[in-house]
């Protein structure tokens, strides 16, 4: 257990004072536990506890004390602030001309953001990968990236720290991001909207998260994008700000059952293998 003496994981300098903190940016990780007033739950998939106990319910996304202090903790709000809006009103912004819907396939379409800055999406997408791969959480302890990756996204996300708005518009006219490709994904509709799944099982190349409506993925390099199905919609760049739009059918075979199914794989392998 850590403890508030201990240095806030992120600037490795103050002490991690900061309780309850959330390891995926609220706004984006609580849909799926149904409506508030309703009885919450939600199933958060580790690859540890799926065959061995039922799928763990959850009534709030996972939370950690010290792994932050105060100020890396407000830094990580704001960047939650500034990309919450294009997360929960992205249709909303296509219907107002707002962001621009490009259609390639019959089950698949490109939104491109306006907003947040293509940089500010991108530090809140690395620390969303930093922050479970630091987390041990029962639903993150195994979840780590390669140690070389996750160090880049913490030198990122502190290279442009920032305590206000302001100071973070500064940094990102000023600095460069070092660019980790990385997709997004989500559906214009849902077979069951509180069916989606918070989980955290495949931290290889690309490293995946899935976090209720939305799927991450990161890369390593550039490299490492081409040949895989994603490359073309892929964040490559860093004026990059797009998000993949899959049918309904595709996201529950690649975003809900796929993962229930690596996580029930997972749980057999650590079951022959324990640690
Ligand atoms: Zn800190």
């Amino acid at each position: 257990m850590r403890k508030a003496a201990d240095e806030c994981l992120l600037c490795r300098i103050n002490a991690a004072t900061k309780t309850n903190s959330h390891i995926l940016p609220r706004f984006i990780s609580t849909g799926f536990l149904g409506a508030k007033g309703v009885p919450r739950k939600g199933y958060l998939l580790n690859g540890k506890n799926e065959l061995t106990s039922k799928p763990k319910t959850a009534q709030d996304s996972p939370k950690e004390d010290h792994i932050l202090c105060d100020e890396c903790e407000a830094y990580f709000s704001i960047l939650e602030t500034a990309s919450a809006p294009s997360f929960k009103f992205w249709q909303a912004k296509i219907a107002a001309g707002e962001f621009k819907e490009i259609t390639i396939k019959p089950f698949l379409k490109l939104v491109q953001l306006n907003s947040p800055e293509p940089t500010v999406m991108r530090l809140l997408v690395y620390s969303m990968f930093w922050r479970a791969s630091i987390s041990s959480t029962e639903t993150f302890n195994s979840y780590k990236l390669d140690p070389e990756l996750e160090e880049s996204l913490r030198n990122n996300l502190l290279e442009f720290k920032a305590l206000t708005m302001g100071d973070l518009d500064a940094h990102v006219k000023a600095k460069e991001i070092i660019l980790h490709p990385y997709a997004s994904m989500t559906s214009g509709s849902f077979k069951d909207e509180t069916a989606n799944v918070l989980a955290a099982i495949n931290a290889e190349n690309p490293a995946s998260l899935h976090v209720d409506k939305f799927g991450f993925y990161i890369f390593k390099a550039d490299k490492d994008v081409a040949g895989n199905f994603m490359a073309d919609f892929t964040n490559v760049k860093t004026s990059d700000n797009q998000i993949m739009v899959v049918s309904e059918q595709i996201w529950y075979s690649v975003m809900v059952k796929r993962p229930l199914e690596m996580a029930a794989e997972q749980a057999k392998k650590n079951l022959a293998n324990p640690k």
